[in-house]
């Protein structure tokens, strides 16, 4: 996934086997099945130490792919869109309020 982790990556909650579940498969995934893997995922986000960090990383690094700090890929484009729009302080408060659902 990455090339130096970061020191927040230690106390993940997606660390080991379950990290499958964060990302796509190598084959085509119905909605539905994307929709359960990334609700699964999620739910595993909300109780993680290290939600905001991940979140701020994956949206740092314009990430496109998985679940990280709770989000989507879509919802995360969202997100930087916005922040393309409005800047730099409006990303933060954005991922304030999406780390609060
Ligand atoms: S917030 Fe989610 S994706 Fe990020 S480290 Fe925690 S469990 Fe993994």
């Amino acid at each position: 996934m990455l090339l130096e982790s970061p020191p927040w990556q230690e106390r993940a909650a997606c660390r080991g086997p379950i990290a499958k579940v964060f990302f796509p498969p190598d084959h085509p995934e119905p909605r539905s099945a994307r929709d359960a893997r990334e609700a699964r995922a999620k739910a595993i986000c909300r109780a993680c130490p290290v939600r905001q960090p991940c979140l701020d990383y994956a949206l740092s690094i314009r990430e496109r792919h998985g679940v990280w700090g709770g989000t989507s890929e879509s919802e995360r484009l969202r997100l930087i869109e916005r922040s393309d729009r409005s800047g730099p302080t409006d990303l933060t408060d954005l991922t304030q309020r999406l780390s609060a659902r």
